[in-house]
């Protein structure tokens, strides 16, 4: 039943809060989206620096089944190409262009480990198995985003046929939750070569959706004129539906005794349902529960305590660079999305046990044994690194580069950094050393090239879009997460105990990234439209 004159409001313009409004603004609601920054994008953002374009977050997107469909979906046409990967390590790169490419890697691999032939092959076998796991799952448009009473072909030549098969798979990746490095141990018990595997990932990534990550490199997309051009065409839509966006205004308060939230600079907004498509330990800290009944505030309680003793998952330390060199240099290296590894050694216990042990004893350690720490860090670290105009040459000025290069980095060591009053210095420091190893091994020279760089920590992340602990994709993987991870739970994972209130977005479902922010953000706008809370 739908009820176009209800009130939404949606906190937060990441994709979720995005995708939410523009369902539930094409269906006639009367809809508020509330951001507290200027821009709206959230973790998906590109911006211009000098002529050179950056994508601040995500550097490209998978597709999964669901992006494509979700933008053709809503009318958006934007030119989208496939974003091709490589893989790198010391000196060696590959191409990623097809599952075949998986035969390369193993070469790569056998190439810089020759004594541990046997263990490569048993790894790259089984990763050949979830790769087709993986491709099952993502193999076809997701149906939450047809219309099966009008696509008859869809629903009876592709969706019938291929549901057998999609739900014995969830099932078998569902039991293949176990930390990729453990799992890995058992494979091999040389750590350079698990390592070399695994610190793609963030600590404790389920091995199913690890090991079938190769898959996932060859579905990956990029638009023409960066990634923000995807919340700007769903911006745009929302405006055109009649839906409003609200930027600079950011909620302080939610009382569902009243059905009403309020802002930083005290305005009042009334909403019969409200979503809130962004960080869920401040949903639960800003809930105001007075006035609600005893077994609902027992419930909001329980679900708030959930929250607050789980972690959100790692966060990244980026470097942007404008440099002083053609594309061509960049293009005879690697592909525009890039996943690099300077040395074959492996971080070992370095972002681990030694890690721990530096932020435990952080107060007692001399700045020296921090910076030691982090030079090896960088020179043994893989990082993603990103150049725009690789994928469209329009984001570059003519003759010039610009480059994202990232790398998984802790939150603890960053707030210990700034409570010491070194963040500034730290930032630089590391800075430095990424440039360093970079211009001792891949790009030879960079440091002498570039016109300018500038850095995000995970500080600048928990600062932008009020990320528990600067992580970027919701639910840290090293507990059980404290919300859906099994895809067959993903329907009811946008209700909340509060009244009238659904959540949506990367704290939603776990492992997220942009195609769940999508989903729930979908999923939280049926429920409303469908009468369904
Ligand atoms: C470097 C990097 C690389 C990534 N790579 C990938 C990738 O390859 N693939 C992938 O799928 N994902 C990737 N991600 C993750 C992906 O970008 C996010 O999971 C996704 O964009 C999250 O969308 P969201 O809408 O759930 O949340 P967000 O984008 O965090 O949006 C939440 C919004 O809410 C706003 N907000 C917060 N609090 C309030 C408040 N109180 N009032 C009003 N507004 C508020 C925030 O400012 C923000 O705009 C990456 C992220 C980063 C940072």
């Amino acid at each position: 039943m739908n009820e176009p004159d209800k009130k939404i409001i949606i906190v937060g313009a990441g994709i979720a809060g995005l995708t939410a409004a523009a369902y539930l603004s094409r269906a006639k609601y009367d809809v508020l989206l509330t951001e507290k920054n200027k821009e709206i994008g959230g973790l998906v953002n590109t911006i211009e620096r000098d002529g050179f374009f950056f994508d601040t977050a995500a550097r490209s997107i998978e597709n999964s089944g669901i992006v494509k469909p979700f933008l053709y979906d809503l009318g958006i046409n934007l030119e989208i190409m496939n974003s091709p990967i490589s893989v790198g390590i010391e000196s060696d790169v590959i191409n990623i262009h097809s599952e075949e490419s998986l035969g390369d890697y193993k070469n790569l691999l056998e190439k810089l480990y020759p004594e541990k032939i046997e263990d490569i092959q048993r790894i790259v076998s089984f990763m050949e198995k979830m790769m087709k796991d993986t491709a099952t799952l993502y193999g076809i448009d997701n149906p939450l985003l047809k219309d099966l009473k009008k696509d008859k072909k869809f629903l009876f030549k592709e969706l019938l046929p291929y549901l057998g098969k999609f739900l014995l798979t969830v099932r078998r990746m569902n039991r293949l939750n176990e930390p990729v490095e453990e799992f890995l141990e058992k494979m091999s018990s040389y750590r350079p070569l698990t390592d070399i595997i695994d610190q793609h990932f963030f600590k404790n990534t389920p091995t199913s959706f690890a090991m079938g990550y190769f898959y996932v490199y060859l579905d990956y997309i990029y638009p023409m004129g960066g990634t923000g051009q995807i919340p700007k065409a769903i911006g745009q839509k929302i405006i055109e539906w009649g839906g409003k966006i609200q930027t600079e205004t950011e909620i302080s308060k939610i009382i569902p005794s009243k059905n009403q939230v309020i802002d930083i600079n005290g305005n009042l907004y009334p909403y019969d349902y409200l979503i809130w498509c962004a960080d869920l330990k401040t949903l639960y800290k800003r809930l105001n529960t007075h006035n609600l009944d005893d077994k609902i505030s027992r419930k909001i309680k329980e679900q708030k305590e959930k929250f607050v003793s789980h972690r959100g998952a790692d966060s990244v330390f980026s470097l942007f660079l404008g440099v002083d060199e053609p594309l061509e240099k960049y293009e005879s290296i690697s592909h525009g999305h890039f996943f690099y590894t300077p040395s074959k050694k492996g971080l070992g216990e370095l972002n681990r046990s030694i890690l721990k042990s530096l932020i435990d004893n952080f107060e007692n350690t001399p700045k020296e044994e921090i910076l030691q720490w982090l030079d090896k860090f960088c020179k043994l670290n893989t990082y993603e690194i990103s150049i725009p105009a690789l994928r469209d040459s329009s984001l570059a000025p003519k003759g010039k580069t610009g480059l994202e290069i990232s790398v998984l980095f802790d939150f603890d060591l960053f707030k210990k950094v700034q409570e010491a009053s070194w963040y500034e210095e730290f930032k630089t420091e590391v800075e430095n050393r990424i440039l360093k190893t970079l211009s001792n091994s891949i790009y030879p020279d960079i440091e002498e090239k570039i016109l300018f760089r500038f850095s995000f920590t995970p500080l600048s992340i928990l600062n932008r879009v009020g990320s528990s602990e600067g992580a970027i994709v919701g639910w840290s993987y090293e507990k059980t997460p404290p919300v859906a991870n099994s895809l067959l739970k993903i329907y009811s994972s946008v209700k909340t105990p509060i009244p009238k209130v659904l959540q949506a977005g990367q704290w939603t479902y776990s492992p997220a990234g942009i195609p769940i922010a999508i989903l729930t953000g979908l999923l939280a706008a049926q429920k409303i439209i469908k009468n369904k809370i």
